[in-house]
């Protein structure tokens, strides 16, 4: 096995995203997680996830085929698409993730709300990356917080996204920092 891969995570983009939304998110990736971030698309096309009814993709499906696409030695996978994602209690998420699992993912399409016809590219980057920390830190077994400025505190709308900071709360970081001792077993 090649060492220098187990530990890795993949961010992993779903049809045509933006080259230097990708890169932001890699930064945001590795300061936050400290391990290293590959980019790798994994699934071309989302058509087995959509619901016609809904004209939405069920995001737990997806997950599910990330899981089987994966690299085995991968340490944990976050998917970006520009599709508007669903689980069947919600109208909508922003996002989806196994929690203490290895997956998850990002949408989007949501995440451009009150914006207007402006570029304000900015303040977009800075929803998607919030959100992209969000999933990725259910993966390393971190819940929701209670704490509204926290990156782990749950949104109901984007007001909500742009309220939090993006960083762990301090109680967070512990939490963060036993669960990587963990899975590196230093
Ligand atoms: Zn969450
Ligand atoms: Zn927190």
């Amino acid at each position: 096995m090649n060492r220098q891969q187990e530990h890795t995570l993949i961010l992993s983009p779903i049809g045509d995203l933006d080259t230097a939304l990708l890169e932001q998110i890699t930064r945001a990736l590795i300061s936050v997680f400290g391990f290293p971030v590959h980019i790798m698309p994994l699934i071309e096309d989302l058509d087995f996830a959509f619901e016609w009814q809904r004209r939405q993709y069920h995001s737990t499906l997806i997950l599910e085929v990330l899981e089987q696409k994966a690299p085995t030695d991968a340490l944990k996978i976050l998917a970006v698409t520009r599709e508007d994602l669903f689980i069947p209690i919600l109208t909508h998420v922003y996002g989806e993730a196994q929690l203490g699992g290895r997956t998850s993912i990002i949408s989007t399409y949501r995440l451009k709300e009150g914006m207007g016809s402006g570029r304000r590219d900015k303040e977009y980057q800075a929803r998607v990356i919030k959100e992209a920390i969000h999933e990725m830190g259910h993966t390393f077994n971190l819940r929701h917080c209670k704490d509204p400025g926290c990156i782990m505190h749950y949104c109901h709308s984007v007001a909500d996204v742009d309220r939090k900071s993006d960083t762990l709360c301090r109680y967070c970081t512990i939490l963060l920092d036993d669960e990587r001792k963990r899975l590196t077993g230093g």
